[in-house]
């Protein structure tokens, strides 16, 4: 009924022959619609910010007098890519931090960090990004040359997973960290030698936190000023727009966020879409169940973002049997099993979707149980796992019973296929990273990042989706490639399928007539390039709203 409606003019058109206004039209072009077909076409029309018609462009142009026309020079055309799970306003903060991505030791952070204070002299001194699986050695530093080097300031550190963070002396000073203190859902780590003596001596902080223990620190950090946010979230916007990113999943903002990102939005500074899940904490509640959902153009709010666990790198995640390289430890969950209930009492009630991070099997499997006793089979409501990291055999069927999304990241499997064997031993690995087997449950699987704990880049998820190797190639023949997407399955992931997980298969996604004219040119063919050139891909143009947001020169 609703096709024959959009049809009805075109015919009336036909009898008077008359073309239509329009505002632009787009031709030779590869344009994947990404439509219930997976058809292509060669042309598109669009009007006030949305798709009117894809087509031939001889047809289209007989139709249509655009006011714009742009010759897409034989590219290839996509929907703006959606990232089903990032940190945009984390991502914009870092941007004002030293930049610890891809340090390969612990002295080469210091001496980033040396340089980066030549420019930021005062106040607290943030990095972000290092990983010490990546260092000789493997093991985590001390904070002694932190107060060495920059004696009197507070300096926070994290890790690329932001699930832990080494602390200077000051910094721990100014949180009232002292050694001995515990945290429930977080470990403050002790240097093995205490003073004097091992045994008999006080312990002394090393300045490495993991998870709740990290916030205790980062909760005494300024905020920074209005003009400076206002700032880097202008610099995020472009470089997501540089890499064709459209629509963005921000996991675990504030109320006050979500009233920094209207007024942007207002005020026509910020373009990007957004889709927000609220932080799990009291102000969040209040605001679901005062404001219920939120949907304009530009903004969805209708999600709460809770931690289930941990991270594997970090030993946080919540295994059912001990770490393989940690005899008798099992991670911990974030908050106890009936803090999750609760809150899933609370949200359904609201029409909220649940989006709760777990990574470890007993993580996901508390979670997908807790899920399932509101849920109750198969259902709409398309509450969400985030990461769904290690799922145990005999639980990946709780996803299809309750209809629950496991909301993934692919660039997590390429870089953790490292190590992941050592924390989780040859036979529990084989259900981590199971991107096919989970796609298998539902039939749609959303696609992220996780940026800024992965790069922003979606050529890189795409990839890592596909192809399963790294940038370098490695491994032969890739990870654990009966969990590989094929290119159409990743490509829906990261726009349709991305959109439902969000509620918003009906305006975006596709690119088919009466949704947003949110689109990408790129200089290659993603259904068709060969694997090693894939990382190479460029975004020509971006178009949101059917305005160009990005054009590389
Ligand atoms: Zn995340």
């Amino acid at each position: 009924m609703r096709k024959f409606a959009r049809l009805l003019p075109l015919v009336l058109l036909f009898a008077c022959s008359t073309p239509r206004k329009a505002d632009l039209l787009v031709y030779n072009a590869t344009i994947y619609t990404m439509d219930s077909a997976f058809s292509t076409s060669e042309a598109m029309v669009v009007q006030d910010g949305k798709i009117l018609a894809t087509g031939k462009a001889d047809e289209l142009r007989k139709k249509y007098k655009t006011k714009e026309t742009l010759d897409a020079r034989g590219k290839f055309i996509y929907p703006g890519l959606i990232d089903a799970h990032a940190h945009f306003f984390g991502y914009a903060n870092s941007l004002r931090n030293a930049d610890l991505v891809g340090t390969t030791s612990w002295e080469e952070i210091l001496t980033r960090l040396q340089e980066f204070a030549k420019t930021h002299p005062d106040g607290w001194l943030l990095g972000r990004g290092w990983d010490q699986n990546d260092w000789p050695g493997k093991q985590y530093p001390d904070n002694k040359k932190l107060e060495e080097l920059f004696p009197g300031r507070p300096v926070l550190l994290t890790r690329i997973d932001g699930h832990a963070a080494i602390a200077s002396k000051t910094a721990l000073d100014l949180a009232g960290v002292r050694a001995g203190d515990k945290i429930e859902g977080g470990e403050i780590d002790l240097l093995e030698q205490g003073i004097g003596s091992a045994e008999t001596g006080p312990k002394m902080l090393s300045g490495l936190l993991v998870d709740n223990a990290v916030d205790l620190v980062s909760a005494k950090i300024p905020d920074a000023s209005k003009d400076e946010m206002v700032r880097s979230i202008a610099q995020a916007e472009q470089n997501c727009f540089a890499v064709g990113l459209t629509s963005i999943d921000d996991c675990g903002l504030s109320v006050s966020d979500v009233g920094a990102i209207r007024e942007l939005q207002d005020a026509g500074k910020l373009k990007m879409r957004l889709y927000v899940m609220l932080s799990d904490n009291p102000q969040s509640i209040d605001y679901m169940e005062q404001k219920g959902i939120l949907q304009t153009d530009r903004l969805t709010v209708r999600g709460i973002k809770l931690y289930g666990d941990g991270a594997l790198g970090s030993r946080g995640a919540c295994l059912l049997q001990p770490y393989n390289d940690k005899p008798g430890y099992l991670g911990f969950l974030l908050n106890r099993p009936e803090h999750f209930d609760s809150a899933a009492a609370r949200i359904i009630k609201a029409g909220y979707q649940m989006c709760t991070h777990a990574i470890g099997d007993s993580g996901n499997r508390t979670i997908l149980n807790i899920y399932g006793k509101y849920l109750k089979g198969k259902n709409d409501l398309r509450w969400r796992i985030e990461h769904a990291q290690v799922i145990n055999q005999a639980d990946f069927n709780l996803f299809g019973l309750h209809s629950i999304v496991p909301s993934v990241q692919p660039t997590h499997a390429t870089s953790d296929m490292y190590w992941a064997e050592t924390r989780l031993g040859a036979g529990r690995v084989k259900g981590a990273y199971a991107y096919k087997q989970l796609l298998g449950q539902n039939g749609w699987i959303p696609l992220g990042t996780d940026f800024p704990v992965e790069d922003i880049s979606p050529f890189k998820t795409f990839y890592a989706a596909v192809v399963r190797k790294d940038a370098s190639g490695f491994p032969d023949g890739g990870y654990q490639m009966s969990n590989a997407l094929t290119r159409e399955e990743a490509l829906k992931g990261m726009t349709i399928w991305a959109a439902r997980a969000n509620f918003e298969e009906n305006v975006k996604g596709s690119l088919e007539p009466g949704k947003f004219a949110d689109f990408i040119i790129l200089d290659k063919d993603l259904m068709k390039t060969p694997e090693k050139e894939l990382l190479q891909t460029q975004v020509w143009m971006t178009w949101s709203n059917g305005e160009k947001v990005f054009e590389r020169k």
